[in-house]
């Protein structure tokens, strides 16, 4: 048994269950070889619970009694409980989750006319301080298990599904909530399996958008394992910059970035583009020169840039750029070519916007005594 599969187990008071809601197709086979059942019991079963958003055994008709009483047995579907459910005037929707050592962490969901995307969250908190977000406040808790991640999706998928409106509401998710994705690497790469696969969530990998801060070792092992889209919170265009709002630009300055960002565009269909997130912050980054520099380094990457106007906060000691910069800034890119959009804040009215996500932790004294420990480098 892969050593990581204990991962997805959750105790109960007497046995340890495994939870079927974290098992990618691999671990889902080493799971049914073990009960001695054939391999087509992990499509049956990945279908049961992630297309037919099913949690009871005794609703899956086409597995047998006696399995089922098996899978009871050994076996939980367990997922996150919905703690508080907003929508904004705007139509998008938060939902605040709770985890079973009762730490939070939020998920957004964001109708438009053409796509309905799903942001989620990879960590209880985060470990990478960025000075622009609320996040980054609670400092880091802890990695969401492949369960937890998965679970936003199908609670989601459930949620949406209860509007009369019917439909799959659910065309795009985007690791932008909560986390570091690329610093709980292997706990998202196998989330990210189980949206992809058919019989799951068929996610076109178009359509799954990882976004890191920068962490550039894993951005190399990420071309190898997914062809997912990649969005770089790239924010700045001089390291004494960088340091200061996206500080594991001390670790990968921006030189090692933009290699790292050229290594894995190779790796994709010369038609792909890489995403780079730039938060416009009123006299701080949002210059003309600014813009002109961000043209020189991106030189030769094919990119797609996200201009965020900054959402605030209380204490955050930045101002939101204004509509004339975020425009002129807009036009130095799209004169040098750079597709380059603004993106629209949602759900401003319940704290919803990007970087807003603060969710909660449990064990503050715990939180405080992590925080004050080494910010980044695990899995790196
Ligand atoms: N850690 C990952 C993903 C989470 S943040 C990353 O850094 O990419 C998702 C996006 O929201 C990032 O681009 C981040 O820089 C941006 N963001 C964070 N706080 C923000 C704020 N207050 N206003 C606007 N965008 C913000």
């Amino acid at each position: 048994m892969p050593e990581n599969f204990v991962s997805t187990r959750v105790n109960f008071p007497q046995i340890e269950k495994t939870n079927l809601m974290g098992l990618n197709r691999q671990d889902m086979a080493v799971f049914f070889a073990e009960l001695g059942e054939k391999p087509f019991r992990v499509s049956q079963i990945t279908k049961w619970i992630h297309q037919l958003n099913i949690s009871d055994f005794d609703q899956m008709t086409n597995i047998s009694k006696a399995l089922r009483a098996q899978l009871k047995d050994k076996a939980c579907i367990k997922a996150l409980d919905v703690i508080e459910d907003q929508i904004s005037k705007d139509g998008t929707r938060k939902w605040v989750m709770g985890l079973e050592d009762n730490n939070r962490i939020e998920v957004v969901y964001i109708p438009e006319d053409d796509r309905g995307t799903l942001c989620i969250s990879s960590q209880v908190g985060c470990a990478l301080d960025c000075s622009f977000c609320s996040t980054a406040r609670q400092g880091f808790s802890r990695n969401l298990t492949v369960a937890e991640i998965l679970s936003q999706v199908w609670l989601a998928t459930r949620l949406l599904d209860q509007e009369i409106k019917p439909g799959r509401k659910i065309t795009n998710v985007v690791l932008m909530g909560m986390g570091e994705p690329l610093l709980n690497f292997e706990n998202v790469m196998k989330a990210i399996d189980v949206m992809l696969d058919d019989f799951a969530y068929g996610l076109s990998k178009r359509r799954v958008t990882v976004s890191t801060a920068g962490v550039v070792p894993a951005m190399d092992r990420l071309s190898e394992r997914h062809d997912v889209q990649l969005a770089i919170s790239l924010h700045a265009t001089r390291d004494e910059l960088r340091d200061d709002l996206v500080p594991i630009n001390k670790k990968y300055n921006l030189k090692e970035l933009i290699a790292a960002c050229h290594r894995f565009m190779a790796t994709r269909s010369p038609r792909s583009r890489l995403t780079i997130e730039y938060v416009m912050l009123a006299g701080v980054n949002d210059a003309k020169q600014d813009a002109e520099e961000l043209v020189k380094i991106l030189n030769g990457i094919s990119v797609l840039i996200n201009l965020i106007p900054f959402n605030p906060f209380s204490e955050s000691g930045y101002k939101t750029s204004s509509n004339n910069a975020v425009h002129r800034f807009q036009d130095v890119l799209m004169k040098a070519g750079l597709m380059t959009v603004i993106r629209k804040t949602r759900g401003e009215d319940i704290d919803a916007a990007c970087g807003q996500l603060v969710g909660k932790v449990a064990d503050k004294s715990r939180r405080e005594n992590k925080f004050k420990a080494p910010r980044i480098g695990m899995n790196t």
